[in-house]
């Protein structure tokens, strides 16, 4: 299939990174000078096994789809998994893929470091995957390449559900269906002051009640106790954070000697960045700059760096922030880099850090339990990176499962927008349409 064809298709189907910021997968499609197409299935957040579930049982869908995605980049096509995936790994092996697996540590899915630990390039500082000659897809997003590839848009998408509940399952959800629905078909929360996290339990977004919807980047829906360290680490404001930061930071280094990036060799140092936000009047703009080369994995918090409670990721996602409201563009200049020699040694491994979260007595099987029924859905407008969709349709329409319902505004980036089950549409506004069931 020609490139030109392959990148209709896609994003004809609204296909975006399901795991992520969910960035439009037609544009990657587009990169020029690309040798590999990387497959991530390192899936790498605690209680997190989606991936490998769609890995070991629908391995010719995947391998297929990549080898037509590989092909019209001029790529060899490349599944990147842990060692411990057997089931997959032998799956995609009998499929005809090429499998490199690599050691169970976190944060492996980034995919800066899975392009290190697999291919051995280091992604410079201000450049993407692109830059070193790799696109890297997510195994779902693959997969929905596949379902593109046949005409068919982007409508559910695998969900699991873990931590405090009581049968926890991987579904296949509309979008749109709320988290709330995913616990429910879970048997329900089994403890008395949860919160909700849409993700993994160290980059998810934490809420105080399951009414949220599912969407394209949706992962897991993880029900955690509100007093574990890990919400109060994500609910503490970046105020009260800095302040602690200015009577407790001793500089100790440590979470820049634990931080992800800088030991792949990016030039991110954390204890620098607290050290200019909590003591310095007068910022350093080259410093500050290095909270854009996070990927808040949060390895540099108290969960487990931070001798002092304190979270440099909170302090960086509050600095990515003003840079982006204020329209500041960094600039990086260009310089050898190299991975730190002590590296090996200070990789954190899955166990250890499932066990340091308390999360080991949730590390239980996690089977599929088919699709997840629903009757409504609210489908956001935006759920990927980009300009929000705008709406194609009004309240009282009629529409089909599969039917575009918005579309990214003209030239702008964005995906499209398919209605995930048949029905009424009940209610549109600036950010969702709400779609009910029809008899
Ligand atoms: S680990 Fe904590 S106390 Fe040490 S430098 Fe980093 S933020 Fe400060
Ligand atoms: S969250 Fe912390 S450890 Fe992770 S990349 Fe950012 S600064 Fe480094």
């Amino acid at each position: 299939m020609g490139r030109e064809s392959l990148v209709e298709a896609v994003r004809r189907a609204g296909v975006v990174g399901s795991g992520g910021a969910g960035f439009p997968a037609h544009v990657k499609l587009q990169a020029k000078g690309i040798d590999t197409y990387l497959v991530n299935g390192a899936e790498c957040e605690p209680l997190l096994e989606g991936d490998r579930a769609l890995m070991a049982s629908r391995a010719p869908e995947l391998v297929s789809a990549a080898e037509t995605v590989a092909e019209a980049l001029g790529a060899k096509p490349v599944f990147a998994l842990k060692e411990k995936y057997r089931e997959a790994a032998e799956a995609l092996a009998k499929a005809g893929a090429t499998v490199a697996a690599s050691r169970d540590y976190y944060p492996l899915g980034d995919e800066v470091i899975l392009i290190w630990e697999t291919l051995g390039r280091i992604v410079p500082e201000g450049s993407l995957p692109l830059d070193v000659g790799v696109v890297v897809n997510n195994v779902e997003t693959v997969l929905n390449i596949h379902g593109a590839l046949q005409g068919r848009p982007v409508t559910h998408t695998f969900v699991s559900s873990g931590g405090a509940v009581a049968s926890p399952g991987l579904f296949r959800a509309p979008l749109g269906a709320s988290a709330r629905e995913v616990i429910e078909a879970s048997g329900g929360v089994t403890i008395p002051d949860p919160v909700y996290v849409d993700g993994g339990p160290m980059m998810g977004r934490y809420a105080d009640d399951p009414d949220f919807p599912v969407t394209k980047t949706t992962k897991a829906i993880l029900v955690l106790p509100r007093d574990s360290l890990l919400a109060r680490m994500e609910q503490m404001p970046v105020k009260t954070m800095l302040k602690q930061a200015r009577v407790s930071c001793c500089q100790c280094n440590q979470c820049t000697l634990a931080c992800s990036r800088y030991l792949v060799g990016i030039g991110i140092e954390p204890h620098r960045i607290m050290r200019t936000m909590a003591f310095e009047e007068t910022r350093n703009r080259e410093v500050l700059q290095m909270a854009l080369l996070c990927s808040e994995c949060n390895l540099c918090s108290a969960l487990h760096a931070c001798p002092m409670g304190l979270s440099p990721r909170r302090v960086n996602q509050q600095i990515k922030k003003l840079f982006r409201e204020e329209g500041i563009r960094p600039s990086f200049p260009q310089r050898a880099l190299s991975v730190h020699p002590l590296r090996d040694y200070r990789l954190l491994p899955s166990s250890r850090l499932k066990a340091r979260l308390g999360l080991d007595k949730y590390d239980v099987e996690v089977p599929y339990r088919g699709e997840l029924e629903v009757t409504e859905v609210t489908i956001l407008l935006k759920q990927h990176a980009g300009a929000a969709a705008a709406t194609l349709v009004a309240s009282g329409d009629v529409v089909a499962e599969g039917d575009c319902i918005a579309a990214p505004p003209e030239g702008a980036l964005g995906a499209r927008i398919h209605a995930s089950l048949g029905g009424v549409v009940k209610s549109v506004d600036g950010q969702r349409i709400v779609l009910s069931r029809q008899g």
